[in-house]
């Protein structure tokens, strides 16, 4: 059931949202070769529960409950990659980090992919890519159109530069639970899926590949890899869907783009 939120929890969902971005901006200064993903998820942590907060992966259940504050997957590991003391970061790869924060009840959630170092320009685009599918696909994002509206314009935008648009992962709505319905899946026809209402909140996370779209999870039961070995990019922000403009939640007021 997709359920509508009062102004009340919008405000709180800004809160989480804020403090997701700003373990981003305390974050990117350690995103450089040498780095273990554990210290980053450290770091993250740490701002989440100096806001009050509580990190809302930590505990996911799964085959074991999720260990970490954050998923942080690199170059052809898709999403929910485990953050780990003995993972350096290396110059050329590319990393996402997906974070996410609860407190008073409601949670944020959000991911952005940085490149490490000197990294190729075909991957660098691939980043760039993510976080566009992201803004257009919001540009659908209002009262009347529907979820398809959004689906088709990522996918639109990320197949028309050749990239593979992930199936099987998909965004969602999002509120007191992590993951709420609908849905938001980064591909599907325009016009279909459940139409936008005044008070829904969503995460739209676009996961795009330099390949095909099949995806296989790894022993550790969590990490998910492209099955060609291609890399993968990932850009998430949770908004409101309003009368007007959708709210952002999880970016800082200067880094809103398009
Ligand atoms: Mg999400």
């Amino acid at each position: 059931m997709v359920t509508i939120k009062s102004w009340e929890e919008i405000e709180i969902m800004r809160e989480a949202g804020r403090i997701v971005a700003e373990v981003f901006v305390a974050i990117e200064p350690f995103l450089r070769p040498g780095v273990s993903t554990a210290k980053i998820d450290s770091i993250a942590e740490e701002v989440i529960r100096d806001y009050g907060a509580e990190p809302s992966f930590l505990g996911v259940p799964g085959p074991v409950p999720y260990p970490a504050a954050t998923c942080i997957s690199i170059d052809d590991e898709v999403v929910h990659g485990i953050p780990n003391v003995n993972r350096l970061l290396q110059e050329g790869q590319i990393v996402s980090v997906d974070v996410g924060a609860k407190i008073h009840g409601l949670h944020g959630d959000a991911a952005r992919t940085w490149p490490i170092g000197e990294t190729a320009s075909e991957l660098l685009d691939l980043i760039r890519t993510a976080e566009d599918c992201f803004w257009v696909g919001l540009e659908q994002a209002r009262v009347g159109n529907r979820i398809g509206d959004i689906s088709a314009a990522v996918q639109k935008l990320a197949e028309a530069k050749g990239y593979g648009v992930i199936r099987t992962l998909c965004g969602h709505g999002i509120g007191h639970e992590l993951h709420e319905s609908p849905n938001v899946p980064n591909y599907g026809k325009a016009g279909y899926g459940p139409r936008l209402e005044v008070g829904m909140t969503l995460a739209l996370e676009p996961m795009i590949t330099l390949g095909g779209y099949a995806v296989r999870q790894k022993s550790d039961g969590w990490t998910i890899v492209t099955a060609d070995g291609k890399a993968a990019a990932h850009y998430e922000n949770s908004f409101a869907i309003t009368a007007d403009e959708p709210i952002v939640f999880t970016v800082l007021k200067n880094e809103q783009s398009l």
